[in-house]
C-alpha cells in the first residue's frame, strides 16, 4: 500500500503530452500505408523468390543486439526488419513450401489481422460482439462435423494446445471431478491410454502435464497402411484390465503428420462405446476432409468421437493462431476449466453477462481468433476451402505418380497429402541411400527449390512432401521431381 498524500498539490500529477500512440499520425499513417503495400508485394512476388535461405551469421549476430533504452523511432525499426528478418524467414508462403504440415495463410489474413489488432480484444468473457462471433464459428465447425450445437468447443492456438485441454477434460469425465481437487493422488488404480505409434508428440505432452505420465501412454503398432492396429489395441486393453489399469481414453488420428494416415473412426468409435472408453480425435489437418464430400468418408466416425482436436491455420490457412477443440460434454468441459473469483463472477446487466470463455480452457487473456475465421469463411464459403483440400490431394497423388514412374525415385508411402520417397539408384544400399537423401534434402533446401521435410520409415530416411498449399500447381509438382532427379544423380555420380 502506497502512502495516501493529504494535498491537492502532492497528488498532483503532470500532464505529459507522450503516449504510445504516434507523435505525428500523419506520417504514421503515410508509413502504414507503405507497410500494408510492402506486404502485398511480398506475396506477389513470392513464387520467384527462393522457398528458404539460411540466416547468414552477421545477422545473427546484429539480432544479438543489448536491450534498447531508447527508441529509434518507427522508419529505421521498419528498416531494420526489412534488412534483418524479412529476407530470412522460411517462406512457408511459398507455393513450393511443403514441410510438416504448415499452412500458407492470405493476403485477406493481413487485412483481417488489421482490425484485430486495432481492436486488440481480449475474448475471455465480457459482454461484447467479439464473444458471439467465436461462438458463431464454433458452431458452424460443430455443424459441419455433425456435432449437435450444445455440444462445447473453444478456439485455440493449435491442436497441441486443443488435445491437452481435451485430455483434461477426459480426465475429468473419466475418473470424476474429484481430480480437480485431488488430482491423481487417490486414484485406486493407474490409467492407461492408447494411442498409435505414428501419433503426433503433443499426445505424450498433454498426457504428461496432465499428471499421468508418458509410461501410461500405451503405443500400439500399425498395419502396413499406417493405421492404428485394431487386434493389437484389442489385447492391449484387455490385458490392462487383467494387470489392474484403469483404461481412459483412445486418441484416433484423422491424418499422422508422417504419412498422413487416417485409423478406422469407426472401430476406434465402437471399442470407445463398448469398453466406456473417451474417444479423442488428433484431426490436425485431417479433420477438415469432413468438408469435403468424396473425401470425407476416410474419416467417417470423426462426429462419434467425444472430443476432436484440429487446426484452422494449417489446411484452412487462416493466419497463425487458429485452432479448436470441441467435444459433446460441456458439462465435463466446465466442471474441468470452470474459472472462480469475485472479480469474475456473471452479473445480470452491464459487461460481465456474456460467455465465460475462462470457463472452457487454460488461457486467461485470449486473442480475437474468431475474427480472421469468421471473416475468411464469409469471405470464401466453406465449398471452397473443400475445393483447395481436394486439389492438394490430387497433386500428392500425382506426386506419387512421378515418383512411382521414375526408376532412380523408390516410393515409401503416399496417402492423402502426404508423400514419402527416397532417391535410390540402382547399385546403392542402405545405409548409403538414407545419406544421399539426406544431402539431397540439404541441397533443395539451400537452392531454395522447394521445402520438403523428412522422416523416418520403416528405419530409412525419407524425403516428406506434405501439401497443405493452396499456391501449389502442377508445374510446382513436375518442376520438384525433374529437380530431385537432376540433383539426386549428380549426387550419386559425385559419390
Ligand atoms: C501439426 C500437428 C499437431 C500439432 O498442432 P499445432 O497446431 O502445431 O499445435 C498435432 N497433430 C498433428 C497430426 C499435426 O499435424
Amino acid at each position: 500500500m502506497f502512502a495516501i498524500v493529504r494535498s491537492m498539490e502532492d497528488a498532483f500529477v503532470p500532464d505529459r503530452s507522450e503516449t504510445l500512440d504516434p507523435s505525428d499520425w500523419t506520417k504514421f499513417r503515410d508509413l502504414a500505408h507503405r507497410v500494408l503495400d510492402d506486404a502485398i508485394d511480398y506475396l506477389l512476388g513470392i513464387r520467384y523468390q527462393p522457398a528458404w535461405r539460411g540466416v547468414p551469421d552477421w545477422v545473427k549476430s546484429e539480432l544479438r543486439e543489448a536491450p534498447p533504452e531508447d527508441g529509434q523511432g518507427a522508419e529505421s525499426a521498419y528498416h531494420e526488419f526489412q534488412r534483418l528478418v524479412l529476407p530470412y524467414v522460411y517462406a512457408n508462403v511459398h507455393p513450393r513450401a511443403w514441410g510438416w504440415v504448415i499452412g500458407v495463410g492470405t493476403p485477406q489474413g493481413i487485412v483481417h489481422q488489421m482490425w484485430t489488432a486495432a481492436l486488440n480484444c481480449n475474448v475471455f468473457g465480457a459482454e461484447q460482439s467479439p464473444d458471439y462471433v467465436e461462438e458463431r464459428v464454433l458452431n458452424w465447425f460443430k455443424e459441419k462435423f455433425g456435432f449437435s450445437s450444445a455440444c462445447s468447443g473453444l478456439l485455440v492456438s493449435g491442436t497441441s494446445m486443443a488435445t491437452m485441454t481435451a485430455l483434461a477434460i477426459a480426465r475429468t469425465a473419466m475418473l470424476g471431478n474429484h481430480v480437480v481437487t485431488e488430482g491423481l493422488q487417490g486414484e485406486a488404480k493407474p490409467v492407461a491410454l492408447y494411442c498409435s505409434d505414428e501419433a503426433h508428440f503433443s499426445v505424450a505432452k498433454a498426457v504428461a502435464l496432465l499428471g499421468m505420465g508418458t509410461n501410461s501412454l500405451r503405443r500400439i503398432g500399425v498395419d502396413e497402411n499406417f493405421r492404428i492396429s485394431i487386434p493389437e489395441l484389442l489385447t492391449r486393453i484387455s490385458k490392462d484390465r487383467e494387470n489392474g489399469y484403469a483404461p481412459l481414453c483412445i486418441i484416433g488420428n484423422a491424418g499422422t503428420v508422417n504419412t498422413g494416415a487416417t485409423d478406422d473412426l469407426e472401430q476406434l468409435a465402437s471399442i470407445c462405446a463398448r469398453e466406456n472408453l473417451w474417444f479423442h480425435i488428433d484431426g490436425a489437418f485431417g479433420a477438415l476432409l469432413k468438408l469435403s464430400p468424396p473425401l470425407r468418408p476416410i474419416v467417417s466416425g470423426l462426429e462419434k468421437a467425444d472430443s476432436v482436436a484440429f487446426d484452422l491455420h494449417k489446411w484452412m490457412h487462416i493466419p497463425y493462431d487458429a485452432a479448436c477443440l470441441l467435444t459433446r460434454h460441456p458439462e465435463h468441459h466446465r466442471a474441468t476449466f470452470s474459472s472462480a473469483g469475485a472479480y469474475v463472477e456473471r452479473h445480470q446487466r452491464g459487461i460481465s453477462t456474456g460467455i465465460s470463455y475462462i470457463d472452457y480452457g487454460i488461457e486467461t487473456s485470449r486473442p480475437f481468433r474468431a475474427l480472421k475465421i469468421w471473416w475468411a469463411l464469409k469471405e470464401n464459403g466453406f465449398r471452397k476451402y473443400a475445393g483447395m483440400i481436394e486439389r492438394n490431394v490430387e497433386q500428392a497423388r500425382l506426386l506419387a505418380y512421378l515418383v512411382d514412374r521414375e526408376p532412380q525415385l523408390c516410393l515409401l508411402s503416399a496417402n492423402l497429402n502426404i508423400v514419402c520417397f527416397q532417391f535410390a539408384p540402382a547399385g546403392l544400399a542402405e545405409p548409403g541411400v538414407s545419406e544421399l537423401n539426406r544431402e539431397l534434402l540439404y541441397r533443395l533446401h539451400e537452392t531454395g527449390v522447394a521445402v520438403p521435410s523428412y522422416t523416418e520409415l520403416k528405419g530409412r530416411f525419407a524425403i516428406r512432401v506434405a501439401i497443405t498449399n493452396h499456391r501449389t500447381t502442377s508445374d510446382d509438382i513436375t518442376l520438384f521431381v525433374r529437380e530431385v532427379v537432376r540433383i539426386g544423380s549428380d549426387l550419386a555420380a559425385s559419390s
